[in-house]
């Protein structure tokens, strides 16, 4: 019985065999959810780096399956739909290009970015300060060998930021863990490893925007 049913299963996939279902949208309940990501940004950022962080983010939430939108917000501009929708305001001047020369010394914790909450809720609003990031970059204790690493380092730790605020919007909550997206503070060394979400992080982020278990058992 075994036998027979593998083998349907593969003849199944066999190129040549029995003509394939058409293609069509995929049931609501098995899309991955649509994000759209609004970005507004304080002063036009380098060309570069706006590609580098869309690239590293999505790299970064890849396993999720998540079907991430990135808009620019602006004036007459009108989002698309999309399951859930973030709002991140990007302050300062964003570019790895910028020379961290004359940057003033860090003061206290250095916040690189934050989210909003109203009553106790997390809600879809991050904030990511450019700035600040730079400022952090600067810091004589991080003994960055050589400039030309600072563009790479700079996105680096944007890409991460922007990825720790997405995981409280989406998944609204101020939690912080020990886990790569989740970790407050940052460590330097966080910045010389690859990002991973955790298994249990993935399968939170592949549930938003679904319908709750018990409203898919009433869907005809
Ligand atoms: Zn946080």
């Amino acid at each position: 019985m075994t036998t027979r049913i593998l083998l349907f299963l593969l003849l199944s996939f066999l190129p040549g065999g029995a003509p394939a279902a058409p293609a069509g949208p995929l049931p609501l309940e098995l899309r991955p959810p649509t994000v759209g990501v609004m970005l507004k940004f304080d002063r036009q950022p380098a060309p570069a780096f706006l590609k580098q962080l869309q690239k590293d983010v999505a790299a970064i939430l890849r396993p999720t399956g998540l079907d991430l939108h990135w808009e620019m917000v602006g004036a007459g501009h009108h989002p698309g739909a999309y399951d859930r929708v973030v709002v991140l305001e990007m302050r300062g001047y964003c570019s790895g290009l910028r020379s961290l020369n004359g940057e003033p010394p860090p003061e206290g914790g250095l916040p690189l970015g934050w989210t909003l909450i109203n009553n106790g809720e997390v809600i879809p609003y991050a904030i990511v300060d450019c700035d600040q990031m730079a400022r952090a970059l600067a810091q004589p204790q991080l003994r960055i060998q050589s400039r030309q690493l600072l563009p790479s380092l700079y996105s680096r730790l944007a890409s991460r930021v922007v990825a720790h605020e997405l995981m409280h919007t989406l998944l609204r909550s101020a939690d912080h863990h020990d886990s790569d997206c989740t970790r407050s503070p940052l460590r330097a060394v966080d910045l010389t490893r690859e990002v991973r979400l955790r298994p249990n992080e993935v399968a939170a982020l592949r549930e938003i925007g679904r319908p709750s278990g018990t409203a898919l058992a009433h869907v005809p």
